[in-house]
Protein backbone atom coordinates (compact mmCIF):
# COMPACT_ATOMS: atom_id res chain seq x y z
CA UNK A 1 0.00 0.00 0.00
CA UNK A 2 2.92 1.99 1.26
CA UNK A 3 4.89 1.26 -1.86
CA UNK A 4 2.00 2.20 -4.05
CA UNK A 5 1.52 5.03 -2.61
CA UNK A 6 5.39 6.28 -2.96
CA UNK A 7 4.91 5.39 -6.64
CA UNK A 8 2.18 7.61 -7.50
CA UNK A 9 4.31 10.36 -5.81
CA UNK A 10 7.42 9.88 -7.52
CA UNK A 11 5.38 9.60 -10.68
CA UNK A 12 3.32 13.13 -9.69
CA UNK A 13 7.14 14.85 -9.12
CA UNK A 14 7.81 13.61 -12.58
CA UNK A 15 5.03 15.36 -14.34
CA UNK A 16 5.44 18.49 -12.05
CA UNK A 17 9.55 18.44 -13.15
CA UNK A 18 8.92 18.19 -16.99
CA UNK A 19 6.25 20.68 -16.90
CA UNK A 20 8.28 23.24 -15.30
CA UNK A 21 11.71 22.38 -17.64
CA UNK A 22 9.41 22.81 -20.27
CA UNK A 23 7.95 26.69 -19.01
CA UNK A 24 11.25 27.60 -18.29
CA UNK A 25 12.18 26.52 -21.91
CA UNK A 26 9.55 28.30 -23.31
CA UNK A 27 10.49 31.68 -21.14
CA UNK A 28 14.18 31.57 -21.95
CA UNK A 29 12.72 31.30 -25.99
CA UNK A 30 10.74 34.35 -25.64
CA UNK A 31 13.66 36.33 -24.23
CA UNK A 32 15.97 34.95 -26.84
CA UNK A 33 13.21 36.16 -29.04
CA UNK A 34 12.29 32.77 -30.98
CA UNK A 35 9.45 33.77 -33.16
CA UNK A 36 7.48 30.09 -31.92
CA UNK A 37 7.49 30.85 -28.54
CA UNK A 38 6.11 34.54 -29.23
CA UNK A 39 1.96 34.88 -30.15
CA UNK A 40 2.81 38.36 -32.12
CA UNK A 41 5.44 37.37 -33.98
CA UNK A 42 3.52 34.07 -34.89
CA UNK A 43 1.38 36.61 -37.20
CA UNK A 44 5.01 37.85 -39.25
CA UNK A 45 5.68 34.27 -40.05
CA UNK A 46 2.54 33.95 -42.07
CA UNK A 47 2.26 35.62 -45.13
CA UNK A 48 1.25 39.17 -44.69
CA UNK A 49 -0.82 40.39 -47.17
CA UNK A 50 -3.31 37.48 -49.34
CA UNK A 51 -2.82 36.61 -52.92
CA UNK A 52 -3.95 39.30 -55.16
CA UNK A 53 -7.50 38.46 -57.39
CA UNK A 54 -6.22 37.05 -60.98
CA UNK A 55 -8.47 39.33 -63.25
CA UNK A 56 -8.76 38.35 -66.74
CA UNK A 57 -10.04 40.22 -69.68
CA UNK A 58 -10.80 39.29 -73.25
CA UNK A 59 -10.33 41.76 -75.60
CA UNK A 60 -13.15 41.43 -77.65
CA UNK A 61 -12.06 39.82 -81.42
CA UNK A 62 -8.06 41.01 -80.58
CA UNK A 63 -5.92 38.57 -82.59
CA UNK A 64 -8.37 37.34 -84.88
CA UNK A 65 -11.03 40.59 -86.27
CA UNK A 66 -12.10 43.72 -86.41
CA UNK A 67 -15.48 42.63 -84.85
CA UNK A 68 -18.20 45.23 -85.82
CA UNK A 69 -16.88 47.45 -88.64
CA UNK A 70 -18.93 50.99 -88.84
CA UNK A 71 -18.79 53.34 -91.80
CA UNK A 72 -20.21 56.84 -92.97
CA UNK A 73 -22.59 57.27 -95.47
CA UNK A 74 -19.52 57.56 -98.26
CA UNK A 75 -18.64 53.93 -96.92
CA UNK A 76 -15.33 55.31 -94.46
CA UNK A 77 -14.86 53.50 -91.95
CA UNK A 78 -15.59 55.47 -88.80
CA UNK A 79 -15.31 52.44 -86.21
CA UNK A 80 -14.07 49.17 -85.75
CA UNK A 81 -15.49 47.50 -82.38
CA UNK A 82 -11.75 46.01 -81.68
CA UNK A 83 -10.40 49.15 -81.23
CA UNK A 84 -12.89 50.01 -79.11
CA UNK A 85 -12.66 46.79 -77.03
CA UNK A 86 -9.11 47.01 -76.52
CA UNK A 87 -8.90 50.84 -75.51
CA UNK A 88 -11.61 49.83 -72.75
CA UNK A 89 -9.86 46.96 -71.40
CA UNK A 90 -6.82 48.82 -71.16
CA UNK A 91 -8.91 51.39 -68.94
CA UNK A 92 -10.35 48.64 -66.82
CA UNK A 93 -6.50 47.42 -66.62
CA UNK A 94 -4.98 50.24 -65.10
CA UNK A 95 -8.11 50.81 -62.33
CA UNK A 96 -7.81 47.38 -61.13
CA UNK A 97 -4.30 47.41 -61.35
CA UNK A 98 -4.26 50.45 -59.43
CA UNK A 99 -6.30 48.28 -56.65
CA UNK A 100 -3.30 45.86 -56.62
CA UNK A 101 -5.12 43.41 -58.66
CA UNK A 102 -3.27 40.49 -61.01
CA UNK A 103 -4.76 41.65 -64.53
CA UNK A 104 -4.07 40.13 -67.67
CA UNK A 105 -5.54 40.89 -71.09
CA UNK A 106 -6.18 38.62 -73.74
CA UNK A 107 -7.05 37.93 -77.19
CA UNK A 108 -10.45 36.55 -78.34
CA UNK A 109 -9.00 33.17 -79.07
CA UNK A 110 -6.04 33.23 -76.42
CA UNK A 111 -4.64 30.08 -75.86
CA UNK A 112 -4.24 30.63 -72.04
CA UNK A 113 -8.10 30.48 -72.40
CA UNK A 114 -7.74 26.34 -72.31
CA UNK A 115 -8.57 24.96 -68.75
CA UNK A 116 -7.83 28.47 -67.24
CA UNK A 117 -8.43 29.28 -63.24
CA UNK A 118 -8.81 32.60 -62.79
CA UNK A 119 -10.93 34.45 -59.69
CA UNK A 120 -12.56 36.09 -62.69
CA UNK A 121 -12.99 36.71 -66.61
CA UNK A 122 -15.27 39.11 -68.31
CA UNK A 123 -14.86 39.63 -72.08
CA UNK A 124 -15.46 42.86 -73.30
CA UNK A 125 -17.30 43.22 -76.82
CA UNK A 126 -19.58 46.32 -77.86
CA UNK A 127 -22.51 45.59 -80.45
CA UNK A 128 -23.57 46.47 -84.03
CA UNK A 129 -23.58 49.91 -85.29
CA UNK A 130 -27.42 49.99 -85.54
CA UNK A 131 -28.45 53.17 -84.00
CA UNK A 132 -30.23 51.34 -80.58
CA UNK A 133 -28.64 52.33 -77.24
CA UNK A 134 -28.16 49.38 -74.22
CA UNK A 135 -25.59 46.70 -72.64
CA UNK A 136 -26.18 43.15 -71.87
CA UNK A 137 -24.03 40.87 -70.06
CA UNK A 138 -24.52 37.33 -70.04
CA UNK A 139 -22.83 33.70 -68.33
CA UNK A 140 -22.80 30.74 -69.39
CA UNK A 141 -26.34 29.44 -70.09
CA UNK A 142 -24.92 25.46 -69.30
CA UNK A 143 -25.46 25.05 -65.53
CA UNK A 144 -23.90 29.10 -64.32
CA UNK A 145 -22.81 28.34 -60.80
CA UNK A 146 -23.38 30.95 -58.13
CA UNK A 147 -20.56 32.89 -58.83
CA UNK A 148 -21.51 33.31 -62.21
CA UNK A 149 -24.70 34.92 -60.77
CA UNK A 150 -23.30 37.05 -58.61
CA UNK A 151 -20.77 38.44 -61.34
CA UNK A 152 -23.68 39.17 -63.34
CA UNK A 153 -25.72 40.46 -60.56
CA UNK A 154 -23.09 42.87 -60.12
CA UNK A 155 -22.57 43.87 -63.45
CA UNK A 156 -26.11 44.43 -63.93
CA UNK A 157 -25.91 46.45 -60.54
CA UNK A 158 -22.68 48.48 -61.49
CA UNK A 159 -22.30 49.12 -64.98
CA UNK A 160 -25.28 50.94 -65.92
CA UNK A 161 -25.18 53.17 -62.34
CA UNK A 162 -21.59 54.29 -64.12
CA UNK A 163 -22.52 54.56 -67.50
CA UNK A 164 -25.92 55.94 -67.33
CA UNK A 165 -26.97 52.62 -70.21
CA UNK A 166 -30.20 51.00 -69.81
CA UNK A 167 -30.32 46.98 -70.11
CA UNK A 168 -30.81 46.02 -73.24
CA UNK A 169 -32.63 42.47 -73.32
CA UNK A 170 -33.93 41.62 -76.32
CA UNK A 171 -30.99 40.94 -78.46
CA UNK A 172 -28.61 38.79 -76.31
CA UNK A 173 -27.79 36.18 -78.80
CA UNK A 174 -26.98 32.60 -78.90
CA UNK A 175 -23.23 33.42 -79.63
CA UNK A 176 -23.22 35.08 -76.48
CA UNK A 177 -24.80 32.21 -73.84
CA UNK A 178 -22.56 29.73 -76.27
CA UNK A 179 -19.67 31.48 -76.42
CA UNK A 180 -17.01 30.28 -77.03
CA UNK A 181 -14.64 31.22 -74.22
CA UNK A 182 -17.89 29.72 -71.76
CA UNK A 183 -16.56 25.79 -73.07
CA UNK A 184 -13.00 26.46 -73.02
CA UNK A 185 -11.94 27.75 -69.43
CA UNK A 186 -12.49 25.65 -66.49
CA UNK A 187 -16.18 25.46 -64.81
CA UNK A 188 -14.44 26.70 -61.22
CA UNK A 189 -13.83 30.90 -63.24
CA UNK A 190 -16.44 33.09 -62.63
CA UNK A 191 -17.02 34.29 -66.44
CA UNK A 192 -19.11 37.09 -68.29
CA UNK A 193 -19.66 38.59 -71.85
CA UNK A 194 -20.38 41.97 -71.66
CA UNK A 195 -21.49 43.93 -74.57
CA UNK A 196 -20.66 47.62 -73.47
CA UNK A 197 -23.08 49.63 -75.89
CA UNK A 198 -24.67 49.76 -79.45
CA UNK A 199 -21.34 51.13 -81.79
CA UNK A 200 -24.09 52.97 -83.34
CA UNK A 201 -26.46 54.60 -80.59
CA UNK A 202 -23.50 54.77 -77.87
CA UNK A 203 -20.68 55.05 -80.42
CA UNK A 204 -19.84 58.50 -78.60
CA UNK A 205 -19.91 57.07 -75.07
CA UNK A 206 -17.88 54.12 -76.27
CA UNK A 207 -15.40 55.85 -77.78
CA UNK A 208 -14.97 59.65 -76.40
CA UNK A 209 -16.99 57.91 -72.86
CA UNK A 210 -14.05 55.53 -72.90
CA UNK A 211 -12.85 56.07 -69.14
CA UNK A 212 -16.55 56.45 -68.02
CA UNK A 213 -17.54 52.65 -69.66
CA UNK A 214 -14.13 51.08 -68.04
CA UNK A 215 -14.90 52.55 -64.54
CA UNK A 216 -18.28 50.71 -65.11
CA UNK A 217 -16.57 47.26 -65.89
CA UNK A 218 -14.21 48.00 -62.97
CA UNK A 219 -17.04 48.43 -60.91
CA UNK A 220 -18.90 45.46 -61.64
CA UNK A 221 -15.76 43.19 -61.06
CA UNK A 222 -14.72 44.48 -57.74
CA UNK A 223 -18.41 44.35 -56.72
CA UNK A 224 -18.48 40.50 -57.50
CA UNK A 225 -14.40 40.33 -55.68
CA UNK A 226 -15.58 41.91 -52.39
CA UNK A 227 -19.09 40.28 -52.28
CA UNK A 228 -17.34 36.92 -53.08
CA UNK A 229 -14.41 37.42 -50.59
CA UNK A 230 -15.41 38.88 -47.29
CA UNK A 231 -11.85 39.41 -46.14
CA UNK A 232 -11.66 41.84 -48.92
CA UNK A 233 -12.48 45.18 -47.82
CA UNK A 234 -14.45 47.01 -50.00
CA UNK A 235 -12.40 50.20 -51.92
CA UNK A 236 -12.63 53.58 -49.85
CA UNK A 237 -15.15 56.14 -51.72
ZN1 LIG B 1 -17.93 41.47 -80.60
Amino acid sequence: MRRDLLGRIQKVFLLVSILLILVIGVLAAQDAGLPWATGESLAGLLPSAPKPPHIVLISGHKGNDSGAVCTDAAGTVTVEEADVNAAVAERVAGLLRQKGDEVDIFDEFDERLQGLMADVLVSLHADSCVAYSGYKAAHRDNAPSAADSLLLACMDERYPAATGLVYHPDTITQDMIDYHVFRKIDRSTPALILEMGFLGGDGRLLTEGADTVAQGVADGISCFLTASSPERTPAAP
